[in-house]
């Protein structure tokens, strides 16, 4: 069937819908995803709020943000003065319901578990003003799902920034089966305000980039278990090949393989289809704690502070 007949996909926004007012700002969850994110809002001038059940991430997310701006400082993309003023709109929080206070929109970026997310959102609706949009950042949960536990499924919607967020111009929305016009043209023209492009896309496993993205680097991981090529060959004929900026293994390592396989999982039992059926590479590795730059080693092996690539032992010594 057809689903594009069915879901017409907002790509502009319409002019005759109302835009909302949007000034404060609170991102749930400080970690890699929440701190860019943070940067990218108070650097454009809105008011944000930090929230975090740990005080120690939101300390560690004000650093990193600190030291991203100098670097911004350093290749003559903001001033010294810009990076003051940008810190200072940010506040800290570790009560959820003080850092909702006044928010115009909310963007969950907490860790990816659907129990974590679920609970996290019935509290968002439950503390944020009714006019509030909901946003949720995940990589691969459903938005519907998500939706249907709060009592604003047309205000709730998915907001998916690249990592890192500050250089990735991206952003992929996601609608909710329910998600109203309004909605979605607010955070379009947001993600335009700061200076991202935005892509809108509906409520299906994987959404675009992770549909895509992810299946092709376990066919790359499928390919080195069945002992098609090696670790290096993959990444060049992909690279060079394909002028992928990273080979797909390199990628899994960057991304995480635990995240890779939780997506992998997600594409499996939504859609039923043997084709996604994760690596079992793959989910050894993940069993082993081999999850790639996180843990130290994956495909690759990870010095903190090196750039240089070294294909993991375990890979080395195999007769392809
Ligand atoms: P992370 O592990 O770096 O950070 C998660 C943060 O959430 C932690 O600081 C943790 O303390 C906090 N947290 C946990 N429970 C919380 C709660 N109840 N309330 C508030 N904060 C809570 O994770 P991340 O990589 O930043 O990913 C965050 C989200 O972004 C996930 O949904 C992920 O799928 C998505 N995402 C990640 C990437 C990526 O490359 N890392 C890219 C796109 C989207």
């Amino acid at each position: 069937m057809n689903t594009s007949t069915l879901e017409p996909t907002l790509s502009q926004p319409t002019m005759q819908s109302k835009p909302i007012d949007i000034k404060n700002i609170t991102v749930i969850g400080a970690g890699t995803m929440g701190n860019g994110i943070c940067h990218v809002f108070a650097q454009h001038g809105y008011n944000v709020s930090m929230m975090d059940v740990s005080q120690d991430a939101m300390n560690k997310a004000m650093i990193t943000i600190g030291k991203n701006m100098d670097r911004q400082i350093s290749k003559q993309a903001m001033t010294e003065e810009e990076k003051l003023a940008s810190l200072s709109r940010i506040a800290t929080y570790t009560d959820m319901a003080e850092s909702l206070k006044d928010a115009d929109l909310v963007i969950e970026a907490a860790t990816e578990s659907i129990d974590l997310k679920l609970k996290i959102f019935e509290s968002i609706d439950k503390h944020a003003p009714e006019k509030c949009i909901l946003a949720t950042n995940t990589s691969s949960i459903s938005i519907t799902r998500i939706s249907a536990h709060t009592k604003r499924m047309h205000k709730v919607i998915g907001m998916h920034f690249m990592n890192p967020v500050p250089v990735m111009r991206l952003v992929e929305i996601i609608n909710g089966y329910a998600t109203d016009r309004e909605t979605t043209n607010a955070v379009i023209e947001l993600s335009k305000i700061i200076g991202k492009v935005p892509c809108v896309v509906n409520d299906y496993p994987g959404f675009i980039s992770n549909r895509i993205l992810l299946p092709m680097i376990n066919e790359a991981i499928l390919a080195l278990q069945e002992g098609v090529a090696g670790v290096e060959e993959i990444d060049t004929i992909m690279k060079l090949g394909m002028a992928h900026p990273m080979g797909p293994l390199q990628l899994a390592d960057f991304i995480g393989l635990d995240t890779c396989y939780s997506i992998m999982n997600v594409l499996h039992m939504g859609f039923g289809n043997q084709k996604y059926a994760p690596a079992t590479l793959l989910a050894n590795m993940v069993q082993a704690g081999f999850l790639g730059v996180k843990s130290g080693e994956g495909f690759y092996k990870h010095v903190a502070g090196s750039k240089e690539l070294v294909v993991s032992e375990r890979f080395l010594h195999k007769k392809w």
